[in-house]
């Protein structure tokens, strides 16, 4: 395991919650953000909420960090119903999750797009966090390594070296998303090694090596410990339990 790989865990609040709860979410999170120890948090509320979390973050003067959910590659323009990169960063998120699962099947998200979103959010200096996953179908198949293998290589195709080293990658096998159905660690830990295999060959083992590997899934406090013992499981992706601050904090600590 390498040191120098903060941890990571975001909480993914899909369409959840009103600004109210929202709120009262954020300010619990924030105010007992060192029970995560060193873990880094993300908190990312759906779009219509970013702009009340993020000044209930900024009140509590705390160092969560606001992510948004999605975003467009492009800047401003005619696309009605679409978040622009730099939106979210006059909102005050440092992060945005990209290519979610729900977005590849239910909104159609190819590997390019996810591409095209990946740059697009780089170049507005938002971190990315590319979400990558096998259906129960294609795993079932034996085609887990390759679905990911192709999800890698598609969702981060020409981005430099400098590039790869800030990208978030997120395993989140489909089967495992709001199932209550965790991978186990050994499966975890096998897909993020591959993954950290294919980001040496897109740039370099030192770069590869730098980049912090989540995985997501049904993640919850009693599992998520032996998820943080492996080598390559750089923090967690959380959905359901993210909606509680003691569940989202429980996480966090167990890899803090
Ligand atoms: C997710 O939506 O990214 C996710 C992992 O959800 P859950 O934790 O509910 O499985």
């Amino acid at each position: 395991m390498s040191a120098a790989r903060r941890k990571i865990v975001a909480g993914n609040w899909k369409m959840n919650l009103d600004r109210a709860k929202a709120r009262d979410l954020t300010a619990a999170v924030a105010a007992r953000a060192a029970e995560a120890g060193a873990t880094e948090l993300v908190l990312c509320p759906p779009a219509p909420y970013l702009d009340s979390v993020g000044a209930t973050l900024a009140a509590a003067a705390t160092a969560v960090a606001l992510g948004g959910q999605n975003m467009l590659d492009k800047s401003s323009g005619a696309f009605t119903g679409e978040v622009a990169p730099p939106m979210l960063v006059d909102l005050g998120c440092r992060y945005v999750i990209l290519g979610h699962s729900e977005r590849r099947t239910l909104f159609g998200e190819t590997d390019a797009m996810v591409n095209a979103k990946t740059k697009a959010a780089l170049a507005a200096g938002l971190t990315p966090i590319v979400c990558v996953g096998e259906t129960l179908e294609e795993r079932e198949a034996g085609r887990t390594a390759d679905v990911v293998t192709t999800q890698v290589r598609g969702s981060l195709a020409g981005l430099p070296a400098t590039d790869v080293e800030q990208v978030v990658v997120a395993y989140e096998p489909v089967w495992a998303i709001g199932t209550g159905k965790v991978a186990t660690p050994q499966q975890a830990q096998e897909v993020h090694a591959l993954i950290r295999g294919l980001l040496a060959g897109l740039a370099s083992p030192a770069v590869a090596d730098k980049v912090r590997i989540q995985y997501g899934g049904s993640v919850k406090p009693d599992n998520a410990a032996d998820l943080a013992a492996q080598p390559d499981i750089d923090g967690a992706l959380v959905g359901g339990a993210s909606l509680k601050a003691d569940d989202f904090l429980g996480i966090a600590k167990a890899f803090g």
